[in-house]
């Protein structure tokens, strides 16, 4: 037997304590965790879609003035303070049209084109602004996307790419997940040869919260390869040297 070179006497090495994070099929306390809101309609991930009605949206911003009122309230946040007077509404609606609008709205209306020159070479759509929350604090999340692919049988037009960018983005996110999301979507759709997905974010709740990070150190970079941008290194390289990483 080779001898170790970890010493077998280890128990004055402290372990990380890591705890993960349940997701509700793992979570034996599953009944804690309603499958329905108040007013009966389903619940559903933080970054997920279920498009709703023009009523729906209008009942959803009452029913949330209504709900921010008592926030404010908590606070002791006087509403007679001209500058609060109408925040319960102004944050109802900015989190139903604008913040969280990829939750409840369709996805964007697409066109693909036939690739009828046979494009063989990477299409790069670079400086997608993208505007987010995370979905821990719910605080921004901004920064740029690039999306880039080697077309199969179909291309698409640049302004539509940075659509379902943002469709995605405006809802609570993790960085993670939306790069994936992104690129599952762009498979799905185009079927391409090859597909990155990059994400550059500055992330807010480092910034605003104890956590003091500098600039730097907020921001966080995701990487999403698939089809040969993952297969092959020297695509990979190309594609690194063209965003300029
Ligand atoms: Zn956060």
């Amino acid at each position: 037997m080779s001898k170790s070179i970890i010493p077998k006497q280890d128990n004055h090495i402290i372990k990380p304590e890591v705890e993960i994070q349940k997701s509700i099929q793992e979570n034996e306390d599953l009944e804690i965790y309603n499958k329905y809101n108040e007013f009966g309609y389903e619940l559903f991930d933080a970054n997920g879609n279920n498009p709703i009605s023009d009523d729906e949206r209008k009942m959803m911003i009452l029913q949330l003035e209504q709900k921010f009122k008592e926030v404010l309230d908590i606070l002791r946040i006087s509403r007679s303070d001209p500058n609060a007077t109408d925040t319960p509404r102004r944050i109802a609606k900015m989190l139903v049209n604008e913040l969280l609008v990829g939750r409840f709205s369709k996805p964007p209306a697409l066109t693909v084109f036939p690739n009828r020159k046979k494009v063989n070479n990477l299409v790069i759509s670079q400086g997608i602004e993208i505007m987010s929350i995370c979905s821990h604090h719910w605080l921004p999340i901004s920064g740029t996307c690039t999306v880039a692919y080697i077309p199969g049988d179909y291309v698409i037009g640049l302004s539509k790419i940075s659509r379902i960018v943002n469709w995605f983005a405006r809802r609570p996110q993790i960085q993670e997940e939306l790069g994936e999301q992104i690129a599952d979507y762009f498979e799905e759709l185009l079927k391409p040869q090859a597909l990155g997905v990059v994400i550059k974010a500055r992330h807010y709740c480092m910034i605003a919260r104890g956590v003091r990070g500098s600039e730097e150190q907020s921001i966080m970079t995701t990487s999403v390869m698939r089809g040969l941008l993952m297969e092959e290194q020297s695509l990979r390289n190309e594609f690194v040297n063209l965003i300029q990483l």
